[in-house]
């Protein structure tokens, strides 16, 4: 039995992240107790609280993990579900730690859980139970610009995060820079435009980059590209309906969608945004026209595909399915959706495995720049949009002088076009997811390592302790 199992020979979630970072430690000669340090949460808060629900009063199990102090503020999302327990959360927050690091975001991993099923609970006490976490958290110093900025995780989201800023405001006025203790908000509220999207998109870019390396392409008998590629996405959610949307407008073939009630098949692909609307209008993504339905959703796993991107719950992929699991790539959407006993069949069976603390870093990218945004009190664009349309219109009517051409109305729109909110931020993602993968890629290569997973730990390991190292703390 591993070290990383406990008695029962069963490995927490906790331990699969220590088990995947000893076996990146073994590529990085450094003293083992600094080792220890990095892998260590360094906070952890548990509370209960009273919230009247009804006529009865109800204790809430709440959690704020703080993994890493080597780069504050802390950064990390607040799950809303009623499986939270605090080993769920101290993983979710380490992973939090390695994505930081991995896409040059100076922040320290965090993580939170308010254990309640939002699916149950009135808007009413849902903004009762947040707005008491955000006092907690307040009273115990565990949120602020500086100190730990929250952000939308599994079922929490823009509405969740006003509701913090503006309990954290209320107790905290005056305090020019408040807009920046959490991310995640509506942009009416602070927030910055394609924050929702993020992680979904960040996950469809570095699938993209991934799919035009040809090398890596022949390795799983693909050809190079997107477009034609068959694709199963678990979740539909904030991640997995972004992501499937991406992915479906770039040529990829959605084949099935599977959700909690059950999954859809349609070999030739299915319409994203239909079944979105159709999930709206029924509650349920079952009895879509235009495809199958597939009652047992985890199934959906195992059919037959190039690309299978989980977008759900973490260990969905474990040693009893992994043999059955057909896909060439699968893009880690969700955290953790992998076991590692899993992990290894599928390395055995030759699946490139594209790991979460890299492929779901967009969230946290854009929710940098948002934070960026709130520090600066400036929306991005603001500065040079007009200046770069006025520069782009002089140079064109030079070009048009001396070409003796000019051009249509249409394209000089296009042309002209000085960069908006938006186009700022997908272009800082792009480039981060793009730089992200290849990184990770050149670790694999120059040090023959066997996976993404071990190379990406490497990747995050050797920042941190760069950081701690500019700090003087480590000798
Ligand atoms: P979400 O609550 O918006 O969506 C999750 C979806 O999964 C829901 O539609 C839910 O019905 C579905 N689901 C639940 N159980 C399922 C099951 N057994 N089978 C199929 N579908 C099921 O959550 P999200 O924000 O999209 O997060 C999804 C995952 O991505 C989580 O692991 C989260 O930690 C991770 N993640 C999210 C972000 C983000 O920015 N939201 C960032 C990084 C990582």
């Amino acid at each position: 039995m591993s070290k990383n199992q406990n008695k029962t020979g069963v490995y927490s979630f906790f331990n699969c992240i220590e088990k995947n970072f000893d076996k990146a430690a073994r590529f990085i000669s450094i003293e083992k107790g600094l080792l220890e340090q990095i892998k260590a949460c360094n906070a952890v808060y548990r509370m209960h609280f009273p919230v009247k629900i009804g006529k009865e009063i109800k204790v809430i199990e709440a959690y704020r993990v703080q993994h890493s102090h080597h780069k504050l503020p802390c950064k990390g999302g607040i799950r809303y579900s009623i499986k939270v327990n605090q080993d769920e959360v101290m993983t979710l927050a380490a992973l939090m730690t390695y994505k930081c690091a991995i896409v040059d975001v100076p922040f320290g991993g965090a993580k939170g859980g308010i254990k309640v099923d939002p699916q149950t609970i009135s808007a009413e006490n849902i903004e009762k139970i947040t707005r008491r976490y955000t006092s907690e958290l307040i009273k115990k110093n565990f949120i602020g610009p500086g100190i730990d900025v929250p952000a939308p995780d599994y079922g929490s989201g823009e509405r969740e995060m006003s509701w913090i800023f503006d309990t954290f405001l209320s107790l905290r006025s005056g305090d020019v820079d408040a807009l920046a203790c959490v991310t995640g908000k509506p942009v009416s509220q602070g927030g910055v435009r394609g924050r929702k999207e993020a992680t979904g998109l960040g996950v469809f870019y570095g699938i993209r980059e991934l799919c035009h390396v040809k090398e890596d392409m022949s390795s799983v008998g693909l050809d190079v590209g997107l477009v034609g590629k068959k694709i199963i996405i678990q979740g539909l959610g904030n991640v997995g309906y972004h992501a499937a949307t991406f992915f479906h407008e770039a040529g990829a073939i959605i084949i099935a969608l599977a959700e909690r009630e059950g999954a859809i098949y349609n070999e030739k692909g299915l319409n994203v945004s239909q079944v979105f609307l159709h999930l709206k209008n029924t509650g349920s993504i079952l009895n879509f026209s235009d495809a199958k339905n597939i009652e047992n959703t985890e199934k959906a796993l195992e059919l037959e595909c190039d690309i299978l991107i989980p977008a759900a719950l973490e260990n969905v992929i474990h040693k009893n399915n992994a043999s059955r699991i057909k896909a060439k790539i699968v893009g880690e959407a969700a955290n953790g959706p992998i076991t590692p006993e899993a992990d290894e069949i599928l390395e055995k069976k030759g699946v490139i495995i594209v790991p979460d603390i890299y492929l779901n870093a967009g969230g946290v990218t854009v929710s940098y720049f948002e934070w960026l945004k709130n520090l600066s009190h400036v929306r991005y664009g603001r500065m040079e949009k007009k200046f770069s349309e006025n520069m782009n219109a002089e140079l064109l009517q030079v070009i048009e002088t001396v070409c003796k051409k000019r051009i249509s109305t249409e394209e000089k729109k296009i042309i002209l076009r000085g960069a908006r909110e938006i186009d700022l931020v997908r272009s800082g993602l792009e480039d981060t997811m793009i730089n992200g993968f290849h990184k990770i890629r050149d670790i694999k290569k120059s040090s023959k390592i066997e996976n993404m997973r071990t190379a990406a730990f490497v990747l995050a390991i050797n920042k941190i302790i760069d950081s701690y190292e500019k700090l003087g703390i480590f000798p």
